[in-house]
């Protein structure tokens, strides 16, 4: 195991990958485990190449967002845990009708990277003039922890493209959506506050 994390690093950084780490630093219910190695993702392609990286190496890993639903059941995880800060959020396109007033945006489409924090997400759409996301104010989950259990988000969600098990790229929705994913990016569509 510990040639393949050294291969790991070597792949990602000395700087970037921490050796032996204690959970209790990343996630909120663990606080005597430990694990081989962490890596933090900082976009979705760190993200994609950390995941391809232990499946081409048969290394272990576990995603992690904020860490607040995660309970590792072993003293010690043997294997790399990949803390997923990717965090763009951009409007993906708008719907609107164009008036003497100027142009009157009616729904938008946000696509938020996976590691974008729920409460950043509302922040983001309330700046943009959206609503439906008044109930993730205070979330502090992430998106990609959150797309399989949160009913606000997946009664906005579009399209979610995932890492599948082979490590392709796909798009999904939620009714077909596997536990063998990696959600990678995820698409709302959402109102606007006034029509
Ligand atoms: C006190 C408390 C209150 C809560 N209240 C609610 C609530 O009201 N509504 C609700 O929906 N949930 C609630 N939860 C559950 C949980 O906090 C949320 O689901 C949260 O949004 C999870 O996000 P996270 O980023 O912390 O996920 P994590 O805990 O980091 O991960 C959760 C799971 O998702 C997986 N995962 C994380 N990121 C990815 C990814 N990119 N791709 C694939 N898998 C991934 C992890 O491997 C893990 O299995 C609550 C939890 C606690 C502790």
């Amino acid at each position: 195991m510990q040639n393949k994390i050294n291969l790991i690093i070597s792949q990602l950084g000395e700087l970037r990958v921490k050796k032996d780490i204690d959970l209790r630093d990343y996630v909120q219910f663990n606080n005597d485990k430990k694990a081989s190695a962490i890596f933090i993702a900082t976009s979705v392609s760190e993200l994609s190449k950390a995941v391809s990286l232990c499946k081409e190496l048969h290394v272990p890993y576990i995603v992690i967002g904020s860490g607040s639903k995660v309970v590792f059941k072993d003293p010690m995880f043997l294997g790399l845990v990949i803390k997923n800060r990717s965090q763009n959020l951009k409007i993906f396109g708008i719907k609107g009708q164009v008036s003497r007033a100027g142009i009157g945006i009616r729904e938008a489409f946000i696509e938020a990277d996976s590691g974008v924090i729920l409460s950043d997400l509302f922040m983001f759409s309330d700046k943009q003039g959206l609503k439906g996301f008044d109930d993730l104010k205070t979330s502090k989950g992430t998106v990609g922890g959150s797309v399989f259990s949160n009913l606000s988000l997946i009664e906005k969600l579009t399209q979610i493209i995932v890492l599948d098990s082979q490590g392709s790229e796909k798009i999904r929705d939620s009714s077909d959506l596997s536990n063998q994913d990696v959600i990678l990016r995820a698409i709302f569509h959402l109102k606007a506050k006034e029509v």
